[in-house]
């Protein structure tokens, strides 16, 4: 017999369904006066992509914007065009999505993983320099589920040490750090409109920069290697076609003006959903205080210890959390370097020098994060009402009070 997750053994507590993407006739209307114009793609004749990068760019408060196919491509770019060559180390959290790591491997350089705060789950500046090898090029911060890294911090290392900084904004769009937004502090901020995203057009990404000669290198890798003024099969770089639609676009453009509102709302429900779970023994959000003036929530973390819930696993403690309703997820199942990719160095055709070995990687903060404690609460469930954010609060406690307490 299929075992019952829920509490009463029948109803989900939260009966409400949360849609993402959130859109309506405006974002219907764009797209059809795209079809319509039959300018679906390049060259960018109807003006939109160059249009939504400037809106994006303007935003985010950068000089620049480029436009590309996704988010691992955006850091792709980011990263070859601040100039790393073969063999350079670059400075990576193991707790992130594996593109984080894979598109150092695709440049040729070495990813070198640097564990996490316990905290926040955001890259350690205490372990940055321990880390640092003559041969380091670059630091990638991830701002984690849409908190901001320390990025005092990162940043003054990365100027002691000559280092170049790509902050993947995969999660955060929008979000700000001592009143800046996210993206826009170190020499590049990359951002994905992947469809789970913040901020999508189901696919699609984009990176932000003041650096006017890496903005000139991106845009000439996207569009395969061709420079300004150059003729169209005229190719100077390695690139390729990571150009996005005009579609995209035009729904991009029109889903920024929505960001702005959503953020702050997402923001004001992670601060309420702290409160109402700061007694709840067991239960831990990260901490807020570093920085982040404005959190993005694109998940909504706490920390679960099993040992308040009668040794229920985490993933059955995730299980029963999603069976009532609560759109969660238990998230990464362990760090990057433990993926069969890393530990067998199944590198392909990349040139990564012998030296390299992950198996005797440890990130002990990343770890425990996987195996036991972190717990997702995904963006659009932030998008509720207050209601919603205590129904979550008394799901929780429900489960614990089932579990023996
Ligand atoms: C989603 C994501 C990416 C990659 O974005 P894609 O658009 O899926 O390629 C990179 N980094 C992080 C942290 C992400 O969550």
């Amino acid at each position: 017999m299929k075992e019952n997750l829920t509490i009463k053994g029948g109803d989900k507590t939260v009966k409400k369904s949360f849609p993402w993407p959130v859109f309506d006739d405006s974002d219907i209307n764009v797209i059809t006066q795209v079809a319509q114009s039959g300018q679906w793609g390049n060259p960018d004749c109807l003006g939109l992509v160059e249009k939504f990068e400037k809106e994006f760019a303007a935003y985010c408060g950068s000089k620049y914007a480029i436009s590309c196919v996704n988010g691992s491509v955006a850091l792709r770019l980011a990263l070859i065009a601040s100039g790393v060559r073969p063999g350079d180390e670059v400075i990576v959290p193991p707790y992130t999505f594996i593109a984080t790591a894979t598109i150092v491997i695709e440049a040729n350089c070495v990813p070198v993983f640097v564990d996490i705060e316990p905290d926040t789950y955001n890259l350690d500046p205490s372990k940055i320099e321990a880390a640092i090898t003559p041969r380091t090029r670059a630091i990638i911060p991830v701002h984690f589920a849409g908190q901001a890294c320390d990025m005092d911090s990162i940043m003054e290392i990365a100027r002691k040490h000559d280092l170049v900084v790509i902050e993947d904004s995969a999660h955060a769009h929008g979000g700000e750090y001592k009143g800046k937004k996210l993206g826009s502090i170190g020499n590049a901020g990359c951002f994905s409109f992947q469809s789970s995203k913040n901020l999508t057009a189901g696919e699609g990404g984009l990176v932000v920069t003041d650096d006017e000669n890496m903005f000139d290198m991106m845009n000439s890798l996207r569009n395969v290697g061709r420079v300004k003024n150059g003729q169209w099969y005229e190719h100077h770089y390695i690139g390729c076609n990571y150009r996005i639609t005009q579609f995209q676009a035009a729904l991009l453009s029109q889903q920024l003006t929505r960001l702005e509102s959503q953020t702050r709302l997402r923001n004001e429900n992670g601060i309420y959903l702290n409160t109402l779970l700061e007694d709840t023994e067991g239960i831990k959000p990260l901490t807020r205080g570093h920085g982040e003036t404005l959190h993005t929530y694109h998940l909504y973390i706490f920390r679960y210890d099993k040992s308040k819930f009668n040794g229920m696993s985490k993933r059955k403690f995730s299980e029963m959390l999603a069976a009532e309703g609560v759109p969660c997820f238990m998230g990464y199942p362990k760090p990057i370097y433990e993926q069969p990719l890393f530990q067998k160095k199944n590198f392909m055709c990349y040139a990564i020098p012998d030296y390299v070995d992950y198996s005797n990687v440890q990130c002990p903060v990343a770890e425990h994060a996987c195996y036991e404690e972190a717990i997702w609460i995904l963006q659009h469930a932030m998008l509720g009402t207050k209601e919603d954010m205590k129904l979550f609060a008394e799901v929780i406690r429900k489960i614990k009070s089932r579990s023996g307490f």
